[in-house]
């Protein structure tokens, strides 16, 4: 049953004077947390039986993201591996594992903040996204982007990074600057499975966690 707009009033007005308006600021805020959560369960609803490319013949789940749906941060990678297609959920294999080492390694756990991919479904073999299926798909992940408004985007390796700037550089070249994604800031820093392959990333990839740490998690 709603209550009429005078006793709402009242009850408002009673609860402010007894606790401040701190309490009420505070339950806004749980509003907006469930609002936002509502709203990203209810986009994934409405896209996760997609048919826009092929690779939804292939896939056995739609992988649409993790996490904190107010997260400041969001992490994204390419596409969903076998584990990820398999469980429906990413960065759960040996890259996700070492992902969330180095998440606990600057204090943050998945639930603190958001985790994607550019593509929501598996490439067979896990080849490179074509731009076939980028061009179908980004649109899923700016509006994904849009319903969390992080403060900062971290590209996970040079495909990721490369599909969502449109660039060709090298990922030694991206780091350490400042993109604009979806009118968001976006960093570029190693895929884990490339620190899982070549360990001599491990030290610069730390030196982009710590950034992101002092520079953007402090500051947020
Ligand atoms: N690699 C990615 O880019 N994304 C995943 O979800 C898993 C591995």
């Amino acid at each position: 049953m709603n209550p009429d707009p005078e006793s709402l009033f009242q009850y408002l007005d009673q609860t402010r004077q007894l606790y401040g308006n701190h309490l009420l600021l505070e339950d806004i805020e749980q509003d907006d947390i469930e609002t936002r959560h509502t709203d990203l369960d209810l986009f994934n609803q409405s896209i996760c039986n997609c048919q826009k490319c092929p690779l939804s013949q292939t896939r056995q789940n739609f992988v649409f993201g993790v996490g904190n749906p107010k997260a400041d941060i969001v992490f994204i990678g390419e596409a969903p591996g076998k584990q990820e297609d398999f469980q429906g959920v990413p960065f759960v294999g040996r890259a996700g594992k070492l992902l969330d080492k180095i998440l606990a390694a600057i204090e943050l756990t998945r639930n603190d903040v958001y985790i994607c991919n550019v593509l929501k479904c598996r490439p067979p073999n896990n080849r490179d996204p074509l731009p076939s299926e980028v061009e179908k798909c980004e649109p899923y992940l700016i509006k994904q982007l849009h319903l969390i408004s992080p403060k900062l985007i971290v590209a996970l390796g040079r495909i990721a990074a490369c599909t969502m700037l449109q660039t060709k550089e090298s990922l030694k070249n991206l780091r350490n600057q400042i993109f604009t994604y979806a009118q968001i800031d976006l960093l570029v820093t190693y895929h884990p499975a490339a620190l899982l392959r070549n360990p001599n990333f491990k030290k610069p990839a730390w030196e982009d966690f710590q950034l992101i740490r002092d520079k953007y998690l402090r500051k947020l």
